[in-house]
């Protein structure tokens, strides 16, 4: 395959991508960005081994073993990653993101040796000569590696350095998030109130100076010691970064990590001098940038904020605080039904314990038939309801909500204080008005006004405190009404009433 075609096919590849990524954004489009985004894999690959393949024959070197090993890869890799986003649930997509980011960055870093420890190997060499897969004869023989063993160019060595020192930040960083998003284990660094100590900033920014300043040694010498030395310190500041962050701060950790994987992707793209690893790399590290800043945008904090952070970890006082056992109004799911048929306007709110029940087609259940009673319905989203940004706009559409009916926070927060019901449908953090209380771990994170709304329901299984581990006032307000239970069940019992 010429070298045109390979760059034609690759910018084939690259469009494929940004369309994928301008497809996801929407739900409506979102199957057609998938359909691009697997469309411009397959031809990434395929593109990829061809090339190979070429400077194989090129170089008369061994192509099949070499090939029979990345197909028996992606058998398996592709295999075990089509096994678990299918039997994954909605809920734990988050820790199956922060478990791939973690596969991206060992990647990265298991490349960055391979090219250390081979250069030839990979094309990088002071000589144009070098094959991609290896300049060995198919008896085995190594063509020119006394020529390239020391030859990696200064400009390969940083960008060795780069990728690799990324790749295991995000793996280790990746694999604290798993933890702290699972909740499921007893080991600390995995739970999710922040791991704090004093000096730790300080510690962080001594490692990270360090790892610069191996990294550089690397760079200058091209020597072992300090590139091993260099990618362990990276390993520890990975866990060292992301242990001081709460839990209700990991949708922006886990779009973080999603963006240094790009760019390790990224940096090692330009060692293989891969142009298509380079763009993939640069659009996932730029729109997980991206992500990230709209997340920090729409929780009111600055990126250094959570970074440096500790936010969520109040679940301990939230715990005690529940325990003081303060009256609330509560209800049945046919008083509930009562109040909803006589409402003119009724705003819905979905949260984490919605997906959880998996009630969202309940839900559109009894919106319609509400609707065909004639009160208006609508649903108000929070940026960051649920387990991760985008979690509820996905159940809605999966339940096939009309579009219309669904808003955006700034676009329905508005409306609440002419609402007669806002029903809140097991969400927590996302309407706590402690938010507007200077001092709190969660002030200044926009919430939907639901408080404002002339009555409001919340069902939820118990008083339980949310992700971020806070009491919620508007529980106790004299116009809220609990209605206690599984959210899948209540709200079928209520639609029932309503018939
Ligand atoms: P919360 O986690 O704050 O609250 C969910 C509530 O649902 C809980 O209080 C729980 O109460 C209730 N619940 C759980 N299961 C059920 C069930 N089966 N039926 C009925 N209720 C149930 O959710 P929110 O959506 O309000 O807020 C999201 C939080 O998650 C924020 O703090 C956000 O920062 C964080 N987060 C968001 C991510 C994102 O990107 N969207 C990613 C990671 C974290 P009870 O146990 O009493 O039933």
């Amino acid at each position: 395959m010429s070298m045109n075609l390979v760059t034609l096919l690759y910018l084939v590849a690259s469009v494929c991508f940004i369309q994928a990524l301008k497809g996801l954004s929407h739900p409506t489009t979102s199957i057609r960005g998938n359909i691009f985004g697997m469309t411009g894999m397959a031809i990434a690959v395929l593109t990829t081994i061809a090339l190979v393949h070429g400077q194989a024959r090129a170089l008369n070197v061994d192509f099949t073993t070499g090939i029979a090993w990345v197909l028996a890869a992606v058998v398996v890799g592709g295999g075990l990653g089509a096994f678990m986003a299918n039997k994954v649930e909605m809920t734990k997509m988050p820790e199956l993101v922060a478990f791939m980011h973690s596969m991206i960055g060992l990647a990265a870093v298991f490349i960055g040796v391979a090219a250390v420890a081979e250069p030839w190997a990979f094309g990088i060499t002071a000589a144009p000569v070098a094959a991609v897969v290896g300049a060995r004869t198919p008896d085995g023989a190594v063509l020119f590696e006394g020529f390239v063993r020391h030859a990696i160019p200064y400009g390969n060595r940083l960008e060795l350095f780069l990728g690799a020192a990324i790749g295991a930040v995000t793996f280790s960083g990746s694999v604290i998030a798993f933890g702290k998003l699972s909740g499921k284990y007893k080991f600390r660094l995995f739970q999710g109130a922040p791991v704090q100590f004093s000096g730790q900033h300080m510690l962080n920014l001594v490692l990270g100076l360090a790892t610069i300043a191996l990294g550089l040694v690397f760079v200058a010498t091209e020597s072992w010691p300090a590139f091993f030395a260099m990618l362990a310190l990276a390993f520890v500041m990975g866990v060292l970064i992301i242990i001081p962050i709460g839990g209700a701060d990991m949708p922006v950790v886990v779009s973080m990590l999603n963006s240094y994987s790009g760019w390790a992707a990224a940096g090692i793209g330009f060692s293989l001098n891969n142009a298509m690893l380079i763009v993939a790399g640069s659009l996932v590290g730029s729109s997980g940038a991206i992500l990230s800043y709209i997340m920090c945008k729409a929780m009111n904090r600055s990126f250094f904020n959570v970074i440096l952070g500790g936010f969520g970890g109040e679940a301990t006082t939230a715990t005690d605080g529940a325990k003081e056992q303060r009256p609330v109004k509560s209800g049945s799911a046919d008083d509930a039904a009562y109040m909803l048929s006589n409402a003119e306007t009724v705003i819905i709110v979905p949260g984490y314990g919605l997906a959880v029940a998996r009630a969202q087609h309940a839900v559109n259940e009894l919106a319609e038939k509400l609707t065909h009673k004639g009160v208006n319905v609508k649903y108000a989203i929070h940026p960051v309801a649920g387990r991760m940004p985008g979690h509820m706009n996905v159940l809605l559409a999966e339940a096939e909500v009309p579009y219309d009916q669904v808003f955006e926070m700034e676009d329905i927060n508005g409306e609440f204080a002419q609402a007669d019901v806002a029903i809140i449908l097991g969400a927590n953090d996302v309407v706590n008005p402690a938010a507007l209380t200077k001092g709190t771990p969660i002030y200044g994170m926009p919430i939907l006004e639901a408080y404002k709304a002339k009555t409001v329901i919340v069902n939820k299984r118990s008083m339980a405190a949310g992700y971020a581990g806070l009491d919620n006032e508007l529980f106790y307000m004299d116009k809220t009404m609990m209605v206690f239970g599984d959210a899948k069940k209540v709200v079928e019992d209520m639609g029932k009433a309503i018939e």
